[in-house]
C-alpha cells in the first residue's frame, strides 16, 4: 500500500487534518504500507509558504512520519503538461473563456468545446467528459457510480491564472507517485469519477482505491446545541487549530486522542 496525506497551505494544521492524517496512518500502518506527503500547493495565489511551514512543523511535533521525498505540487508544473499532452493530441483539451460568472453553474454547459480556442496561458484548459458511468467500490461506502458529464461536466485542468486544477494535479500525482490508496474525506467523493476518468485518459491502467471517511463532526455537547444533528467542524468553531491548542498546554497525545474521538471508531493510528 502507498498512500498520502496532502493538505493545502491555504492555512494552518487544523483537527480535521489530524482526523484525516489518523485515518490515513492508521490504514498504512496495518498493511505495512508508506505515507507520501504532498504539499496541495496548485493554487499559487493562495498557498503561502509560511503555513507550509506550520504545517510540517506541527505534524513533526504529532508525530506522523511520511515516507520518501515531500513534493509541492508548484514545482510540478511540466509533468502535469507532458501528462496532458496525450489528450491534447486527442484533442479532448479545449480553451475556454467563461468566467465564474459566465457558467452560472456546478455543471460546466460545453460553451466553449467547439470555439477553438487556442491553449495560451490567458485561457482556461478543460478536458470534455462525454456522458458516461465511472463505477468504482469505496472501501468505506461501498459500490459507488458517478457521471462526471452530469456532475461537472468538462473538467477545468488549467485555470486563466495558469494554475494547475487541483482535479488534475492530484490525478497526476497518485498515478506518477504509484499511489494505490487515495484515502480522504467525504466532501471529496463526488471528486472522484472524474478523476477516475482523467485518469485512464492520462494512462493509468490500474486505478487507486478510495475510501472516504466521515467528516470531523463537532463534539457531542455542540452536536446537543443543534438538535443532535452533527455539525461539520470548521476552523470559526474555534478550539480546532493545532497551534491554538498547542498554546494552550495541549499534548501531542492530547491533540491525537480529541482527533480520535472526533473521527470515531474507524480511524486506526
Ligand atoms: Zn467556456
Amino acid at each position: 500500500m502507498i498512500t498520502r496525506f496532502a493538505p493545502a497551505p491555504t492555512g494552518h494544521l487544523h483537527l480535521g487534518h489530524v482526523v484525516n492524517a489518523l485515518h490515513v496512518w492508521g490504514a498504512a500502518h496495518e498493511r505495512y504500507g508508506q505515507v507520501l506527503l504532498r504539499i496541495e500547493d496548485h493554487d499559487r495565489q493562495r498557498s503561502r509558504p509560511e503555513y507550509e511551514a506550520s504545517i510540517l512543523e506541527d505534524l513533526a511535533w504529532l508525530g506522523f512520519r511520511h515516507d520518501g521525498p515531500m513534493v509541492r505540487q508548484r514545482e510540478r508544473g511540466a509533468l502535469y503538461r507532458k501528462a496532458l499532452q496525450p489528450l491534447i493530441d486527442r484533442e479532448l483539451v479545449f480553451g475556454c473563456t467563461c468566467s465564474r460568472a459566465d457558467i452560472q453553474s456546478d455543471i460546466y454547459p460545453g460553451t466553449c468545446r467547439d470555439k477553438d480556442i487556442p491553449l495560451t496561458d490567458e485561457v482556461g484548459w478543460r478536458v470534455r467528459m462525454d456522458p458516461g458511468m465511472e463505477r468504482f467500490f469505496d472501501e468505506m461506502l461501498g459500490p459507488q457510480e458517478q457521471d462526471p458529464s452530469r456532475q461537472s461536466g468538462d473538467v477545468l485542468v488549467r485555470d486563466r491564472h495558469g494554475n494547475w486544477t487541483y482535479q488534475f494535479a492530484v490525478t497526476v500525482d497518485d498515478h506518477l507517485q504509484r499511489v494505490t490508496d487515495v484515502i480522504r474525506g467525504v466532501d471529496l467523493l463526488d471528486s472522484t469519477g472524474r478523476q477516475l476518468r482523467l485518469a485512464r485518459l492520462i494512462g493509468r491502467t490500474t486505478p487507486p482505491r478510495f475510501w472516504h471517511h466521515p467528516l470531523v463532526m463537532k463534539s457531542p455537547p455542540f452536536a446537543e446545541a443543534t438538535g443532535g444533528k452533527p455539525q461539520k467542524l470548521s476552523k470559526s468553531d474555534g478550539d480546532t487549530g493545532v497551534r491554538d491548542l498547542r498554546a494552550q498546554g495541549w499534548t501531542p497525545e492530547q491533540v491525537r486522542q480529541r482527533a480520535r474521538e472526533l473521527a470515531g471508531p474507524r480511524a486506526r493510528a
